[in-house]
C-alpha cells in the first residue's frame, strides 16, 4: 500500500515548525519516528496533505536532569530511553518501559513524543507516565503550556493537544527515597503492544504504603488512573492479602472495552492479574517484597476472549525498579536487552527453566497470579 500524495517539509526550528502547521492547519501532519503514522497514511486513514518532520527541529531530542526532574525531549527515541544511564539511575521503571516496546527497529525509530501524541490505547508509555505524575510541554502559536498526564489522555488516539501544538517534552520526576516502581504488561504475542499493562509506584515506609501511583493500559480507549487500587493499597501494607485485595480492583471505574484481544470479563481479569504483579513487584524493588502467592482467584474464566498465544515465552514479562534511601543511584532488578527479546536465545533459554521447574505449568495470565 502507498499513502496518498502529500507534500514533505523539513524544518529546522521550532518556529518554522510551527509556522507549517499554522498555515496548514488540519491539512499538515507532524511526522516523528513515523512507525505509527506511516501505517495509518499506507492504509489511508491518515490522507495529510502535508507532512512536517521534526527529525531536524533542533532542541527536541536528548535526556537530562533539572533539579530532580527527568527532561525527555520529545523526538527522543524508545531506544534513547531505554538505554540512558540518567534514567536508569533516576527512574529505570521509564527505561524498562522503553526495553519492552516493540522490536529494536520499533525502538530505534520511535520517539516518546510520537507515542505520547498518537495516544494509542495499547501503547506502553502511558500508563508509566500517569504512574511516575509526569507533565508534558506544548508549545504552540501562543507559547508554551504543561499539561500533567493526568489531564493528557482523552480518549482514543485523542490528546489535550491542540491541532496547532507540538509536544516538546516530557518532564518526569525522579523516584523519590523508599518508593519503588514497576510495570508489567502482557504484551500481545505480534506485535507486543500491551493487551493491558500496569505501572506501579509505591512508596514504603515501615511496612506500609504512603502513597500509591498506580496507571493501566491496553484496557479501555486511554491510558488512565486505577483509582480503586490506589485507595485500596494506601495506608495497608505490602503482604500478599493486602496487595491482593487491592487487585481486585483494578477495573473499578475504569471503562473496559471489549476487542480482538479480549473480552470485557478476560481483559478485566489480566488487569486484576497484573496490578498484583505490579504491585509485587513495585513492593519487592523497594524492599518490601511481599510473599509470592497464587490464588484460585487469578484464573481467568475459561474459553472466552483470550488471545490465541498467550502462553509465549515472555508474555507478563516483568521489571521492578527501585531508588533506596540507601544508595540513591537506584538499581534496576529483572531483565537485560537481549532477555527482554523473548525471540532472544536467551529469552526462550529462560523461559523453558522456568517452565521446568514449575513444572510445566505454563506461562499463561490464566494459570498465573
Ligand atoms: C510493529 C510495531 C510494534 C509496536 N509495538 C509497540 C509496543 O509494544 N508498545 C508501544 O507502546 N508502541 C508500540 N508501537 C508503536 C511505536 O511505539 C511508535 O513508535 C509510536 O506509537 C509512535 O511514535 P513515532 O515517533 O513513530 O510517531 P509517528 O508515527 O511519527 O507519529 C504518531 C502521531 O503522533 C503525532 N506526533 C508525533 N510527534 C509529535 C509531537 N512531538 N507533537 C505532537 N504530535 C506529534 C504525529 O503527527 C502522529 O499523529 C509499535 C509500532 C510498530 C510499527
Amino acid at each position: 500500500m502507498y499513502p496518498a500524495q502529500f507534500e514533505y517539509h523539513t524544518p529546522g526550528t521550532m518556529k518554522e515548525a510551527l509556522d507549517l502547521l499554522g498555515r496548514h492547519k488540519d491539512d499538515a501532519k507532524l511526522l516523528a519516528g513515523g512507525h505509527s503514522l506511516l501505517p495509518a497514511m499506507k492504509l489511508r486513514l491518515a490522507q495529510p496533505k502535508h507532512l512536517v518532520d521534526l527529525r531536524k527541529v533542533s532542541g527536541l531530542s536528548g535526556i537530562k536532569e533539572e533539579g530532580g526532574t527527568l527532561v525527555i525531549g520529545a523526538m527522543t527515541t524508545h531506544y534513547q530511553v531505554e538505554s540512558s544511564a540518567v534514567v536508569k539511575s533516576k527512574c529505570p521503571v521509564l527505561a524498562a518501559v522503553a526495553a519492552q516496546i516493540g522490536d529494536p527497529m520499533v525502538r530505534n525509530m520511535g520517539t516518546i513524543g510520537g507515542s505520547l501524541a498518537h495516544a494509542d490505547p495499547a501503547a506502553d508509555y502511558p500508563a508509566a507516565i500517569i504512574a511516575l505524575g509526569a507533565e508534558m510541554v506544548a508549545e504552540g502559536p501562543k507559547g508554551k503550556r504543561t499539561i500533567k498526564a493526568d489531564d493528557f489522555f482523552k480518549g482514543l488516539l485523542t490528546t489535550a493537544l491542540a491541532e496547532d501544538e507540538i509536544l516538546t517534552e516530557v518532564r518526569v520526576p525522579a523516584l523519590a527515597a523508599k518508593t519503588g516502581a514497576a510495570y508489567m504488561k502482557f504484551p500481545h504475542p505480534a506485535s507486543r503492544f500491551a493487551v493491558v499493562g500496569v505501572a506501579a509506584v509505591l512508596s514504603v515506609d515501615g511496612g506500609k504504603v504512603g502513597k500509591a501511583s498506580v496507571g493501566i493500559t491496553g484496557a479501555g480507549t486511554k491510558a488512565v488512573r486505577a483509582k480503586g487500587v490506589e485507595a485500596a493499597i494506601t495506608g495497608k501494607g505490602t503482604d500478599a492479602a493486602s496487595i491482593q485485595a487491592a487487585a481486585e480492583k483494578a477495573a473499578e471505574g475504569v471503562d473496559v472495552q471489549a476487542d480482538l484481544q479480549g473480552s470485557v470479563e478476560y481483559k478485566s481479569h489480566l488487569l486484576r492479574v497484573f496490578a498484583k504483579r505490579a504491585m509485587e513487584a513495585a513492593a519487592a524493588a523497594v524492599g518490601q517484597a511481599a510473599a509470592p502467592g497464587r490464588r484460585a482467584a487469578d484464573r481467568a474464566p475459561r474459553g472466552r476472549g483470550r488471545p490465541g498465544r498467550g502462553s509465549r515465552p515472555g508474555a507478563g514479562r516483568h521489571r521492578t525498579c527501585a531508588r533506596s534511601d540507601r544508595g540513591g543511584a537506584g538499581r534496576s532488578r529483572g531483565t537485560d536487552r537481549r532477555e527482554s527479546d523473548p525471540r532472544g536465545r536467551t529469552g526462550w533459554l529462560r523461559a523453558r527453566r522456568h517452565r521446568r521447574a514449575a513444572g510445566n505449568r505454563g506461562h499463561r495470565a490464566d494459570r498465573a497470579g
